[in-house]
């Protein structure tokens, strides 16, 4: 049954992990498979004005928190569940919110190409590879959620991405039938 902690009809899962590892790539399979909302929290930012700043030497949009907080806690807080969300960190988020958070790992070499590819500039390739190689959110993860909700999967090859997509969905599975929780 669920637990008092975790009245939801449905389970929240987070996707995280240094960016280029396949967070988005993975959460839309699992949002198509389970039938749950994916909620790309960057992009969800941008397409709804919630940047503070650009950081010019990190090259990125620096979301505002407090606003992307009170968006998502309609959706995460306040709901059935069945969100799955996705963002390059995860320590901002009230623990409650999920049910399980997967940490996507990705080897250096694979993960520079998969950077480059995006026509990011080498400063910001190598901040994120360095991110990746400290193991950095994984860490992250380890402090901020419960040991048992915690996964660290490599997102290496596509084999992979369909055993992490099977394995969030056998968990989902699993949470609806009243299992999890
Ligand atoms: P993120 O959202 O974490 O930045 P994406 O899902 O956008 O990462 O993936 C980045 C790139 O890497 C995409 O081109 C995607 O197709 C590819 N990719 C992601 N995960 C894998 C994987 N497990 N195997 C092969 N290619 C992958
Ligand atoms: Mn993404």
């Amino acid at each position: 049954s669920k637990s008092a902690a975790t009245p939801r009809a449905r389970p929240n899962v987070l996707i995280t992990g240094t960016p280029g590892t396949g967070k988005t790539s993975l959460a839309e399979r699992v949002a198509a498979a389970c039938g749950m909302h994916h909620y790309d929290v960057s992009a969800v930012a941008k397409r709804e004005d919630m940047c503070e700043s650009f950081d010019e030497d990190l090259d990125t949009h620096v979301i505002d928190e407090d606003k992307v907080l009170d968006h998502m806690e309609e959706k995460l807080g306040a709901s059935d569940g069945g969100i799955v969300a996705d963002y390059h960190s995860c320590d901002l988020f009230p623990e409650r919110w999920y049910d399980l958070v997967v940490v996507l790992t990705c080897d250096n070499s694979i993960l520079y190409d998969r950077l480059a590819a995006r026509g990011y500039a080498e400063a910001k390739i190598t901040k994120n590879v360095e991110c990746e190689i400290f193991q950095a959110i994984a860490e992250e993860a380890r402090e901020s959620y419960a040991e048992d909700v915690v996964r660290v999967c490599a997102s290496e090859t596509i084999e992979q991405m369909e055993a992490n997509e099977a394995s969030v969905k056998a968990f989902v599975d699993a949470f609806d039938d009243g299992v999890g929780g």
